[in-house]
């Protein structure tokens, strides 16, 4: 079994190359190779010692997960399927905008919070991801991009942490490709433009702001403790005053100045004013002015087992009004990639149906067998 090189960050690299007997410097070559020029052949890698690439060749390979199925939606988003093996699969979206290009992650296949809102969670928890399948994502997707407009720069700006999985509870794997992701020798990306989503995972938070502060989104959903009980079971063990009390503290490291709650609109259950009311007292009570956040409500994407509707869009424009007259920094975040079904909400964590996932990957091999069998397509 060789080693993935994925699965490293640079000082992981270092470690690698010593244990071929080479110098550490070699790593910083190799890593460029990989990631910033999107490597794969060891023969490609010119300036590496012929016999350094001898040893690679027997003792290393650069591979992402199989890709299942792409989609391209007629606004440019474009949707990954890859395979993560035992029927399972994650989603990866490139959301293309006019001063930026964000890649969507997953860490984790399937995900164990069981958001009610979330089919994700509805579907259980299958496995963390590795190291090289959360960075996979970006290699292949920078890479792909490139190639398929044509371009030698970089062309994915931001990655968010925010596809299938709870990014805080695969922590040991998250880490390296997080630094990866910021080093200059790597994709260089600032820390202001990697986010990290997480339903409240308190301790690892914390850790977070120590090892790697990049910026923050919180899952939110809900103004009281009663409500996000119900709606984000996480609450129970990580109650509200805790997490934001844990938010003001990240402030202190984090790259921007304030945190990101995403707040998924559900119908009659927290789109009420008197919700909307509640999150500008909860903020308020946190910090000698409140806390600095930015709300970012997300239309739902309704799926039968949930029992929970998508609040009507003249509700999510008055919520977002009532909380913009106090003060409070919202947006509304934008669909895109309807047409392949890739909808923020599906894509950004909030809401992915992991059995459609499942019936696509079926439907998908069964195009492709028919079409190798010649019957149709
Ligand atoms: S919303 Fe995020 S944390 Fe909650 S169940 Fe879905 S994937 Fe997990």
């Amino acid at each position: 079994m060789t080693a993935n090189l994925l699965e490293f960050d640079l000082e992981g690299l270092a470690v690698f190359c010593e244990g071929l007997g080479e110098k550490r410097f070699r790593a910083t070559q190799l890593f460029r190779w990989i990631h910033q020029k999107g490597a794969s052949e060891f023969d490609q890698m010119s300036d590496l010692a012929k016999s350094l690439r001898e040893k690679l060749k027997v003792h290393a390979h650069v591979q992402a997960l199989p890709v299942v199925s792409e989609h391209f939606s007629a606004d440019g988003t474009i949707k990954w399927l890859f395979d993560v093996g035992d029927g399972n699969a994650v989603e990866t979206v490139f959301i293309p905008e006019d001063d930026r290009g964000t890649l969507c992650i997953s860490s984790q296949a399937g995900c164990a919070v069981g958001c009610r809102f979330c089919s994700t969670g509805h579907q259980g928890f299958s496995r963390n991801l590795t190291t090289a399948e959360i960075l996979g994502q970006l290699w292949f997707a920078e890479h792909f991009l490139r190639q398929h407009l044509n371009v030698d720069e970089r062309v994915i700006s931001n990655v968010v942490m925010m596809g299938m999985g709870e990014p805080l509870q695969n922590y040991a794997a998250l880490l390296p490709a997080l630094k990866a992701m910021l080093d200059d020798h790597g994709y260089g990306l600032s820390r202001r433009r990697v986010t990290v989503s997480t339903s409240g995972v308190v301790p690892m938070m914390d850790r977070l702001a120590a090892d790697c502060p990049v910026a923050l989104a919180v899952s939110l959903h809900a103004p009281t403790d009663a409500l996000r009980d119900n709606l984000v079971p996480l609450n129970r063990k990580y109650p509200l005053d805790e997490l934001l009390r844990t938010c003001t503290a990240y402030l202190a490291r984090a790259p921007r100045d304030f945190i990101t709650f995403e707040y998924c609109m559900l119908d009659g259950v927290n789109d009420q004013p008197e919700h909307a009311q509640a999150l500008i007292d909860l903020v308020r009570q946190h910090g000698r002015n409140g806390l600095r956040c930015k709300f970012n409500l997300i239309p739902f994407n309704p799926f039968p087992a949930s029992g929970l509707l998508r609040s009507a869009q003249s509700r999510v424009q008055a919520f977002a009004k009532q909380l913009q007259d106090a003060g409070l920094v919202t947006t509304v975040r934008k669909t895109r990639g309807d047409d392949i079904d890739a909808a923020c909400g599906q894509l950004a964590g909030d809401v992915k149906d992991r059995t459609q996932v499942q019936t696509r990957i079926a439907q998908q091999r069964t195009i492709i067998l028919q079409s190798v069998s010649g019957t149709s397509v």
